[in-house]
């Protein structure tokens, strides 16, 4: 009689962070597997940041092909891992983690990617100038991102100026874009000749009626405004622009590219966006 022979044994990726119960990547992810019938498991799993070191030598002891960090681990992740890229080693956060064949970990940032292609939907930001708000973990990659793909110019604005600067001279030390910082105080400014504004601070994040306070005035049909915050996914900063003649990105399509960002990483195999955005607006409530 035949031996009917079943693998069992599935690949296996997921998500380390606390607060992973918050995360919808899972169905996107697992959406994506079940699409193009990918033996691939992705797996949420809550890992508190005392315990991250522990995580990552469990996921190398039980095979993983690799992992996704998110809050708060994108940064301390970097101890454990064995190479960066270097858009991880530029923006100094990890979202994404392979294992090679040799079974070395690679740290790299889809965070930045993907918002790189939700933008080249719109607009190339080779020769443009831009100004990024925020100089947080989202800031960095997204400004490590347009930087590494031509932008001219870079004003990098946040309401900690310290970090501001920090932001804009690690732009200016690894790459040819001219980055100067400001702070984000109330009635900023957006300066003449920009053409791309990103909010990629956490303002209006879960408060549709928040924005970052930038005057509006400054803003109009010349720019293209992207946001990095997801949910709402049409923020306030986004509304107005819309309504000053503005061609407006918003952070959902950031977060579907990311994520089949990773899985073309991991598996080698160019994912169907569409089946991965229906399945996030399907579990966020909005189909
Ligand atoms: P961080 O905590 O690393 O950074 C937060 C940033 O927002 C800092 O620049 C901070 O400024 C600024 N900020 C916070 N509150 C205020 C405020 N009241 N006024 C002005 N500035 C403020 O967070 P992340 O960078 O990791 O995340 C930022 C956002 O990006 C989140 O909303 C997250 O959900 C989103 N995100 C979206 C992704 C997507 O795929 N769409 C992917 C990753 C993140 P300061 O330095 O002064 O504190």
């Amino acid at each position: 009689m035949a031996v009917m022979t079943i693998d069992f044994l599935p690949e296996l990726v997921g998500s380390m962070s606390t607060g992973a119960a918050g995360n919808p990547t899972v169905a996107v992810m697992e959406a994506a597997f079940r699409h193009h019938g990918l033996h691939w498991r992705y797996v949420n799993m809550e890992v508190p940041p005392d315990l991250l070191g522990v995580a990552v030598a469990g996921a190398r002891a039980m095979g993983f092909r690799g992992f996704n960090c998110s809050i708060p681990h994108k940064q301390a992740v970097v101890q454990f891992l064995d190479d960066l890229t270097p858009s991880a080693e530029l923006s100094g956060a990890v979202n994404c983690v392979m294992r090679g064949s040799d079974g070395r970990f690679t740290g790299t940032n889809t965070d930045g990617l993907g918002f790189l292609r939700a933008l080249r939907d719109v607009i190339d930001p080779h020769g443009t100038n831009v100004v990024v708000l925020g100089a947080g973990g989202a800031a960095r990659a997204v400004a490590v991102e347009l930087a590494l793909a031509g932008a001219t110019r870079m004003t990098v604005c946040n309401r900690t100026l310290s970090a501001a600067d920090d932001l804009a001279r690690v732009i200016r030390d690894a790459t040819s874009t001219i980055a100067d910082a400001v702070e984000l105080s109330v009635g900023y400014g957006i300066p003449e000749r920009t053409d791309i504004v990103v909010n990629a601070t956490s303002v209006g994040l879960y408060e549709p009626d928040t924005m970052v306070p930038i005057d509006m005035d400054t803003i109009s049909d010349q720019h293209v405004v992207a946001d990095v915050v997801f949910n709402p996914i049409e923020t306030s900063l986004l509304r107005a622009s819309a309504a000053r003649g503005a061609q407006t990105i918003n952070g959902l399509a950031m977060l579907v590219h990311q994520a089949a960002e990773a899985v073309r990483l991991w598996t080698g195999v160019d994912p169907d966006f569409d089946v991965m955005e229906t399945k996030l607006r399907e579990v966020m409530g909005l189909e």
